[in-house]
Order: structure tokens, then sequence, then C-alpha cells
């Protein structure tokens, strides 16, 4: 397996800073992004301690801002501290518009997170991720693979609803994911779900089109992950759940091959 050495690290979570932020000429082969093979640190570390490391970089934001905040985030130990400080959070535009912070729901010990775009209206109001239509048609989703949405952990890319809906924008993003990347070093989970476009490209880097994620385990931070539609989407092009329903079969197996305990045969 191909190992990169600290600076190697550096080097790709700084390309992809400058992809976030629209640079997308690069000497590097896009292989550099996608499908990233784990780092391998020194024997002495603990496993444990060798996967919080893992999970807890690559830094998305840059520079000044970026360390300040992550050795802030040093000191939140588990969820619960991680909430507390993100409350009041006006980091990035976004705060202006939200009624609530959508910090995320579940399985503090979940074995599978599942990761949005963002609040809509309803998530929004009620301050909890994927409620109404769309978190409903997802709950189905689950019981279909025999997964119990209580027995998953479901965070979104930015915690504040972008106003009317829109996507979020790159900085956005880019500051934002800080906190989503410590909610994983949290949770600690064996597979990720990015739920639509936006999702899969905030974790994987880049601009790739849904159809170009979909079907391959990528690598995010050294644990699989797997891209699929967003409920919303299926609600608007029912069409595509037949894709969507192949994507989760594959999911399934996938936990299934992981050990991970679910319902049904
Ligand atoms: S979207 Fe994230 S970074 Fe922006 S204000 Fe909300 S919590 Fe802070």
């Amino acid at each position: 397996m191909t190992t990169f050495s600290k600076e190697s690290e550096n080097i790709r979570a700084y390309l992809y800073f400058l992809k976030y932020f629209g640079i997308e000429k690069s000497p590097f082969p896009d292989s550099l992004f996608y499908g990233q093979p784990q780092k391998r640190m020194t024997p002495k570390k603990t496993e444990k301690k060798e996967k919080q490391e893992r999970i807890e970089s690559p830094s998305l934001v840059g520079g000044d801002v970026s360390q300040r905040l992550e050795s802030e985030l040093d000191n939140c130990g588990n969820l619960n501290d991680l909430q507390a400080f993100m409350q009041g959070c006006k980091r990035c535009r976004l705060h202006e518009g939200r009624t609530n912070l959508v910090f995320g729901n579940g399985n503090p010990h979940a074995d599978i997170m599942l990761i949005g775009e963002g609040p809509g209206r309803d998530e929004d109001l009620q301050g909890a991720v994927f409620i109404g239509r769309s978190g409903q048609l997802l709950t189905k989703m689950l019981a279909a693979i025999h997964i119990d949405r209580e027995d998953v952990y479901i965070g979104n890319i930015v915690k504040c609803r972008p106003p009317n809906n829109r996507d979020p924008k790159s900085d956005e993003i880019a500051i934002c994911s800080q906190f989503l990347q410590k909610q994983i070093s949290l949770i600690q989970p064996k597979i990720l779900l990015a739920l639509g476009r936006i999702a899969g490209q905030a974790l994987l880097g880049g601009k790739p089109s849904l159809r170009q994620m979909r079907g391959t385990v990528h690598q995010y931070v050294g644990i699989d992950l797997v891209v699929t539609f967003h409920p919303a989407a299926l609600l608007r092009n029912p069409a595509w759940k037949k894709e969507a329903w192949q994507d989760l079969q594959k999911f399934e197996q996938m936990c299934r091959d992981k050990g991970i305990s679910l319902g049904g045969a």
C-alpha cells in the first residue's frame, strides 16, 4: 500500500483548500485527491491514537484561522463539548439567516455515519437533521437495508441553513467542514455515506458529478466513503430511486462485510 509522509499529507490538505476555492489546474494527477491511501503511523502509537490523528487531518482551511480553530477543537473531548463550543458560531455568513444551528443527531458511537449537505427549512426551524419529507424518506431508505435510524449518526457539511436552500459556498464548506471532521473523529464510524452531490464533493474535493462519485468506494480520512442520492433529489425525481436502491444494496453489503450489526438476514 502506498504511504504518505506528514509533509505529503500537508501538501494534499493544501491542494484540497485550493480546489475549494476554484483553483482546478494542478500539476498533480486527480488520483491524489481520490481514493487516498491511509497514512501509516509509527508503530509506537496506539491504534486508537492513530485513528484519531488520521481523522483529524487533513484540514480544509488554511493558515492561522485553521490552526487556531484546530487547537480550540482539541479541547472538545466529546460531542457535547463540540456542540457547546459551536453554539453562536459566526465563522461564516450562514449564521446570519439561521434560526437554529443544526449540529447533528444520532448514536454518538455509531459505526455508520450519514452526511448530508445542510439544513433545510424544517431542520432550521426545529434544530434537527433530516426531518420533514426528506427525513421520512431517509428513514425508509435505511429501514429497507435493515438499518435502524437510531443506530446511525447523521450530520451535515454545513450546520446552518443556506438562504433559500441554495448550495453552500466553497468558503462556507471549508470553514464548517472543520467541525464535521471533529465530529467524525469523535464518533469514529466504520463507514460513511454521503447524501448528494454537494456532500460528496465537499468530502472528496473538486467538482466530480454525482455519477462519477457513485458506485465507487472512496476514502475520507482513512474511512470508507460511499456517495448516493440525497433523499430530497429522490423526492423531486422518483425515477432515480432504482439507482439509489442499487447503491443502498451495495452499502448494506459493505456494512455486513465490516461486521456491522444490522437487522434482517
Ligand atoms: S455554517 Fe458552520 S461555520 Fe458557518 S456559522 Fe454555521 S456553524 Fe459556523
